[in-house]
């Protein structure tokens, strides 16, 4: 399918490897110039440099995009994309009892504010245009939250709450703002959860692994690459009537019917 956006700009947040990885190379593939951006500077320069032979345009950003910093970098590179991919690294989990202020502060920060923050610079540009595709990858906890990633659910919500808002406010001036919700995904991230689960059922990684597999309709963990064609399709021409919403996508993880 030609998704129409051939030449545009996009910013990809956090998008070295796993799910932002995953959007990049999905817009590259459709023609979008990018600015990419992550902490460590030689495996951002790899996964740049893998996208750059599809042949369009990558800046690569080496920040924290979680600080102020960190955003005015990527936005001095690009400070009027077309097409905005939220993400960053989700935070750690845990318990309740022993969340203090500051993990709560550097959840929201990161999964909060810090897109937020770049929804309300990117937008009087793409108003001004008539045409906007942003999308933020938040997490099937939104829908159905995870105890032990209170911190997560707790930011997540808030992004969701403010995106619900806006994105009927600019849907007139050919914005589209729209939530993606991973479920199980194999990237870095999941890895560490498998790592987890098999210390403390006291199996081998591999069990661990096939266990949550077969937990999912779908009999398999998703891919990156699977994900971005769906944030593309969210960014493409063909989506400009999908407004506010909150895709997951997770194989059949989550049994609900809204
Ligand atoms: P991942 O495989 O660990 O990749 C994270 C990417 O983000 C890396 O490129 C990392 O590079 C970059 N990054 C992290 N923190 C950053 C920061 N502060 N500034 C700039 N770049 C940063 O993670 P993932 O699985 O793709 O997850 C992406 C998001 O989706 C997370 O918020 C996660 O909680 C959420 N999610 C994932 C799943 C899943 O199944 N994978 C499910 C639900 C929700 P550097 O480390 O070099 O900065």
């Amino acid at each position: 399918m030609n998704l129409g956006i051939l030449g545009k700009k996009a910013i990809v947040c956090a998008s070295s490897k796993g799910l932002g990885f995953g959007c990049a190379i999905a817009l590259a593939n459709a023609g979008v110039n990018l600015t990419m951006c992550a902490r460590n500077k030689e495996v951002l320069e790899l996964a740049s440099d893998k996208i750059k032979k599809t042949g369009v345009q990558v800046n690569a950003v080496s920040c924290d995009i979680t600080t102020s910093d960190g955003i005015e970098k990527v936005l001095e590179v690009m400070p009027n994309p077309d097409i905005l991919i939220n993400n960053a690294g989700g935070p750690p989990p845990g318990s309740w009892e022993d969340w203090t202020k500051d993990d709560f502060q550097s959840a929201i920060q990161a999964n909060m504010l810090t897109p937020i923050n770049l929804i309300q610079r990117v937008l009087p540009g793409m108003i001004k245009n008539k045409w906007g595709r942003i999308v933020n990858i938040t997490s099937g906890a939104v829908k159905a939250p995870i105890p032990a990633l209170g911190l997560s659910n707790t930011a997540r919500a808030g992004l969701t709450g403010f995106v619900a808002g806006v994105s009927r406010q600019v849907a007139s001036d050919g914005v589209c703002i729209n939530n993606v919700l991973p479920g199980v995904h194999d990237t870095d991230r999941i890895k560490v959860f498998d790592e987890t689960m098999a210390k403390n059922l006291n199996i081998s990684i591999e069990e661990a692994r096939r266990k949550k597999a077969m937990s999912i309709p779908a009999g398999r963990y998703g891919d990156s690459e699977g994900f971005g064609n769906t944030c593309a399709f969210l960014c493409s021409e063909h989506a400009g009537f999908i407004i506010g919403q909150n895709i997951v996508v997770d194989g059949g993880a989550m049994n609900i019917t809204i």
